[in-house]
């Protein structure tokens, strides 16, 4: 044969996901912890490593990782099930209760995995557009439930890229009105506090996923859970790849769960890096930053996307360019970093705005003295 047979027709109107491998000094980009795990955890497994079992395969439920997650939220293990980071249980969510025929209600800006997923799985997309403060539209998504043809509700609590929270009336309101599957995604919980797992018992549509890819420092390991009745976590456990999370995350999150204390100082230290970051940007001329109970900040400022190229051309700093989304034009969201990490950006962004009001006083002073000189008839 000369030629290929077409692939699914579906995929015409997707492009593959595209994490731009852009280099910097300074990368707040992706809502990662700043700093790697703690020595003396390093120091654990390099102790170990010669004796651990790369041949094997790894157990495929994770069972000891999610005994102990079990026992942290007063569940048992057959309420917990561990992913290949929490964008592979958004994928097996709609694997499961998605899929041709079926609805997904999104509500943008939020994060995109939950759009692009639904696509990929064939599931119909039901957006809500958020509010211009980015508080979501309540009367809407609940009236919209009310119709009764939703079969999966995906909110992130706090919401990424735009750091807010939703009240937890209106999450209680959506879970009385709709029997979709409703997932609160906690990615963020542990810098937010707020959880949503006082509700399973009361609303078994209820899911809560969260994430070690973020306070935990391990977004290169690839691993996230979901808390869910245990029939919810039966049918999602049908459609997903029994081993995908490898032996060594499995090794390396059990470990960090185990310690998790360890990280409480770092998250209070990040959030109030957090509050010097906003207080920084609250000082500078033309920056509007929203409130955020997350590790990152989202801001609007005029000619965003010049803006994010000169931090990164000029300054060696890359943060997240959101300005071409709908919704969220001329805005930035930076991670929180390291105390240093976070001067370099502010003091970045004061240089390139600084010399941005020099560039537009010359233009302004130029039509100044223009337009003064021909009322003078010179
Ligand atoms: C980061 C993030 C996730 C999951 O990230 P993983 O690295 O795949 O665990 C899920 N939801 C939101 C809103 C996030 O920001």
């Amino acid at each position: 044969m000369d030629r290929i047979r077409d692939p699914r027709p579906e995929l015409e109107f997707l492009t593959p996901y595209d994490a731009k491998d852009i280099k910097a000094d300074v990368v707040l980009a992706s809502n990662e912890h700043p700093d790697n795990i703690p020595g003396e955890i390093l120091e654990w497994f390099a102790e170990r490593l010669p004796r651990f079992p790369f041949n094997r395969y790894p157990d495929p439920t994770a069972k000891e990782l999610r005994k102990l997650v079990a026992e942290a939220n007063g569940l048992d293990a057959e309420n917990i099930l561990v992913g290949n980071g929490g964008d592979e249980l958004i994928f097996d969510i709609l694997l499961a209760w998605g899929g041709p025929g079926r609805k997904l209600l999104d509500m943008p800006p939020t994060f995109a995995m939950y759009g692009i997923d639904a696509q990929v799985t064939g599931t119909e997309v039901v957006s809500i557009q958020r509010k211009a403060d980015f508080a979501v539209d309540e009367e809407a998504v609940i009236a919209r439930l009310s119709e009764g043809d939703i079969d999966i509700v995906m909110i992130a609590h706090p919401n990424n890229p735009t750091g807010n929270i939703s009240p937890e009336t209106f999450l209680i309101d959506v879970l009385n009105t709709t029997d979709a599957l409703v997932l609160v995604d906690e990615a963020y919980f542990e810098f937010s506090r707020h959880t949503m797992r006082p509700h399973m018992e009361r609303h078994p549509n209820l899911v809560i996923l969260r994430t070690f890819s973020k306070a935990f420092s391990l977004a290169g390991m690839r691993v996230g859970y979901i808390l869910g009745q245990e029939s919810v976590i039966r049918e999602i456990m049908k459609v997903r790849q029994p081993y995908s999370v490898n032996a060594f995350s499995q090794w390396v999150a059990t470990k960090v769960f185990r310690e998790r204390v360890v990280f409480q100082s770092e998250i209070r230290e990040l959030m109030r890096e957090r509050d010097r970051l906003l207080h920084g940007l609250e000082e500078l001329q033309g920056v509007e930053s929203f409130p955020t109970e997350a590790n990152f900040v989202l801001f609007k400022v005029e000619q965003a996307g010049a803006l994010w190229r000169d931090l990164l051309h000029s300054h060696s700093v890359l943060i997240r360019d959101f300005s071409r989304v709908p919704g969220l034009e001329d805005c930035l969201r930076v991670t929180v970093g390291s105390t240093e990490e976070n001067t370099r950006f502010l003091e970045a962004m004061r240089d390139i705005l600084t010399q941005r009001r020099q560039a537009q006083i010359m233009t302004n002073g130029a039509h100044a003295r223009h337009g003064s000189a021909g009322e003078l008839g010179y």
